[in-house]
């Protein structure tokens, strides 16, 4: 499943790491804090899909929230924050890393292939 930016999001981002980081950081924390750690090291919470935020009048999918405001990094449309642990609704910082989708893709491919024959893939 592909995800896609808005078009305009990197430039919102921009805007957040340039004009209102030390919110933005402080916002990021509080979800880190309130999330619950699982048997993985994961913080997730209980919600189904991937939890959101809402910062500068905009809505964000979390993970993607907390790793481009602690990383000061901004994502984009091939460069994408990734899940290390494979658990979508984690947002622990040290699980996300960001890859091009074409990581991303590989990254699910081995992990849905996980304990088959390597020569196979
Ligand atoms: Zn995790």
């Amino acid at each position: 499943m592909l995800e896609y930016f808005e078009d305009d999001s990197e430039e919102r981002f921009r805007d957040i790491i340039e004009n209102h980081l030390e919110e933005a950081r402080r916002r990021a924390f509080s979800l880190i804090e309130a999330a619950r750690v699982d048997e993985n090291g994961c913080r997730v919470t209980d919600t189904v899909k991937p939890q959101k935020v809402r910062f500068n009048g905009h809505q964000w999918e979390a993970y993607r929230f907390i790793y481009c405001v602690l990383n000061q990094e901004i994502a984009s449309r091939d460069r994408v924050v990734r899940h290390r642990c494979h658990n979508r609704s984690c947002i622990n910082p040290e699980h996300l890393e960001i890859g091009s989708q074409q990581d991303n893709k590989r990254d699910d491919w081995e992990h849905w292939a996980y304990g088959s024959d390597p020569d196979y893939l």
